[in-house]
């Protein structure tokens, strides 16, 4: 059963801790990182730093802690865009060096402000990290570049391992969720391109319990598969603040395990992660390496 009421207990969770947790903290305040983990309050933290059931995993994100996009499920600020840190692809290199990272995904917000929209800054950060260490894989998951293939292509071209770019939402809902900047069609357009030009791993990730209906998904889901995608992931869309988007349902556990059974068994997917507390980067590196061995 689905719900509109409060909380139900499978999203209660508890909170993250311990030694090695406060650890990585610290690395990631000596070198002034900012990381989805830590700006979302990601409850997965402890699971997926430690690396405890597979490759030790974090999500930082790049270009600033404001978005020039205002999506209605986020809670990033909008707009008031300051210069990059020319110095932050060295320092985040530099921390997943210190942690010992073995699998990382790199993020960022919107930078519709630049002329490159931080396409060259986000491909710097892939090459720094990869020199450091080209046993470190990276996960890319990038904005839209609104369809510009050239930005795209930079990204490509740096050579990381993964690249994800979410489309969110199905496309009926892609106007009351995503910024209008972002959409459907688009971000299809970017899957396709990555697939296109590389040989990378392409992702993407959708929020469930927004309104969606079931044959949207399932719509959704024959879209990604026939623009190539490979891996996609389902989580819950929790709402950050009353002022958010509403949560339209909490969808119980067993619906997500039926998409991903949809997605892998009968479309094909190389993997599909799929469960109220999955999110884009969730034991990202375990997902990879068990795509890997399939
Ligand atoms: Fe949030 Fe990304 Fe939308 Fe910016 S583009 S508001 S970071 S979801
Ligand atoms: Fe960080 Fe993603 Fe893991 Fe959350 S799920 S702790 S954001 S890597």
């Amino acid at each position: 059963m689905e719900s509109r009421a409060r909380k139900p207990d499978w999203l209660r969770i508890r909170p993250p801790g311990g030694e090695r947790f406060a650890e990585i903290e610290g690395v990631l305040d000596d070198h002034d990182i900012t990381t989805v983990c830590e700006e979302a309050s990601c409850p997965n933290r402890s699971e997926c730093w430690s690396g405890r059931d597979g490759p030790g995993t974090a999500t930082f994100m790049l270009m600033g802690r404001r978005c020039s996009r205002g999506c209605n499920f986020c809670d990033v600020a909008t707009g008031g865009m300051e210069p990059l840190d020319p110095d932050e692809p060295a320092e985040v290199a530099a921390a997943v060096a210190e942690i010992g990272l073995d699998y990382v995904v790199l993020t960022s917000v919107d930078r519709d402000d630049l002329d490159d929209q931080g396409a060259a800054h986000f491909a710097r950060t892939v090459r720094e990290i990869k020199r450091r260490d080209p046993s470190v894989l990276v996960e890319t998951l990038i904005p839209d570049f609104r369809g510009e293939e050239a930005l795209v292509g930079r990204i490509v071209d740096a050579g990381p391992d993964v690249i994800a770019h979410n489309v969110e939402t199905v496309e009926r809902l892609q106007r009351p969720v995503r910024d209008p900047r972002a959409g459907y069609a688009q971000s299809l357009s970017v899957l396709r391109q990555v697939e296109r030009e590389s040989d990378v791993y392409t992702k993407t990730s959708l929020m469930l319990g927004v309104g969606e209906r079931d044959h949207e998904v399932y719509e959704t889901l024959v879209d990604l598969r026939d623009a190539g995608v490979d891996v996609v992931t389902f989580g819950q869309y929790l709402q950050p603040s009353p002022s958010h988007l509403d949560v339209e349902t909490y969808v119980h556990p067993h619906k997500f395990e039926t998409w991903k059974a949809v997605a892998e068994e009968e479309l094909d997917f190389l993997y599909c992660a799929s469960g109220p507390m999955v999110r884009s980067s969730y034991k990202a590196g375990e997902l990879f390496a068990s795509a890997l061995i399939r």
